[in-house]
């Protein structure tokens, strides 16, 4: 479709479309032809190659507590969700898992859970100067959700390098249809803008094919990505969960979840974008197809077997019976495969050298 590949060459030129012309775009994704699908991918590609050639890099995901005082209504640990075996991981046992994530060259270690009260500001600085005490050359990213600005300045001392926090959605309709009255995208964007100001590498995205989502959210989520500017973004298809109000809703799928990460790396050349769980969950090769179509990085996990079939955000969560070993040998094979390498690096975002901004 040569309308198609214009604007795919235009966003590859110019790392923005208008309004009307992405519109135009991602109208057109549901009847590609396959190659117009796969010059958008090599394009992608490319750009990707041009800034981080063929190196992957890793991030060592422990997902230290399951508790959550929250209740999206797509997620699995939500709070009115009773059949989940709620766990949470001591400071020992986490550091014990960095420590393994260290020995198989991980460094990146993602702190990620629900938003649990249980673990106190202090706690979870002596949790970030533990790994970083004993692993100064690795960087430790936190996902736990929405806290004050004040907490984000304590972990940032404390050592924390880099914050994920997705902010689902950017069409405020949208949000209030994915999360009950007492979350608002007013304060999940306003918790990113205080993380960017604090000095954080930050981390935003959305899930692709979440219930209501319309063309016009996709151009609302670019529209504020571009705005925010985060240095990585993570994307991945919607997977509906048993125990959640879209236990019924259709997932996400694996075409629309890359053309998405395509048109993230076209826009945002040197973004850190994760091939992530949810993608590898819905397709056997989706981690490998999100890399060929411009992701750069990729999430192993790190937490003790015993838990992992208890930290489940969707139904069909891959990978969940594995020893973290396996998981990184595993990944790494997958990534040669198709001629790409795990480094051993932390890969911060280009603007920054040893986790600060330069
Ligand atoms: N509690 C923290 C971190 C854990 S949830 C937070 O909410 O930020 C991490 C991410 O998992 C969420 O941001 C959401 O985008 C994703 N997620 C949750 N439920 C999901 C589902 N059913 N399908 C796909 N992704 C989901
Ligand atoms: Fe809690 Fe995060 Fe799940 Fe929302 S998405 S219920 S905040 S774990």
């Amino acid at each position: 479709m040569q309308e198609f590949r214009e604007l795919a060459d235009k966003l590859n030129r110019e790392n923005d479309l208008t309004r009307e012309e992405f519109l135009s775009m991602i109208s057109m994704r549901g009847d590609l032809a396959k190659e117009d699908r796969d010059y958008l991918y090599g394009l992608a590609r490319e750009k990707a190659d041009s800034v981080y050639g063929k190196d992957i890099y890793l991030r060592g995901l422990i997902e230290f507590t399951n508790f959550c005082r929250n209740n999206c209504l797509y997620c699995g640990l939500r709070r009115d969700n009773r059949n989940v075996n709620r766990y949470r991981l001591t400071k020992e046992q986490i550091l014990e898992c960095a420590d393994r994530g260290y020995d198989l060259n991980f460094r990146t270690i993602v702190l990620q859970g629900g938003e649990d009260l249980h673990y106190s500001d202090a706690e979870i600085c002596e949790i970030v100067s533990g790994i970083k005490e004993l692993h100064p050359d690795c960087a430790v990213t936190l996902s736990i959700g929405e806290k004050s600005r004040k907490s984000y300045e304590e972990y940032f001392r404390a050592g924390a390098d880099r914050y994920l926090l997705r902010h689902e959605t950017a069409n405020e309709e949208h949000y209030g249809r994915l999360h009950p009255s007492e979350l608002s995208m007013k304060n999940r964007m306003q918790c990113l803008y205080d993380l960017k100001e604090i000095g954080y590498q930050v981390g935003a995205g959305f899930m692709v094919g979440s219930p209501y989502q319309t063309e016009d959210c996709y151009a609302d989520d670019f529209a504020f990505l571009h705005e925010l500017q985060p240095e990585m973004i993570g994307i991945g298809p919607f997977i509906p969960h048993h125990e959640t109000p879209f236990k019924d809703e259709k997932k996400g799928t694996l075409e629309d979840t890359l053309f998405f990460l395509a048109v993230l790396r076209l826009s945002f050349p040197d973004a850190l974008l994760p091939a992530t769980t949810a993608l590898g969950t819905i397709h056997p090769l989706g981690r490998e197809m999100g890399i060929q179509a411009g992701a750069n990085v990729i999430m192993p996990n790190l937490s003790p077997v015993s838990v992992r079939k208890d930290y489940l955000l969707y139904d069909g969560k891959i990978c969940t019976g594995d020893e973290a070993a396996e998981c990184r040998h595993c990944m790494e094979l997958r990534m040669e495969k198709i001629g790409y390498h795990v480094v051993t690096a932390r890969g911060d975002h280009a603007r920054f050298v040893e986790g600060r901004l330069h």
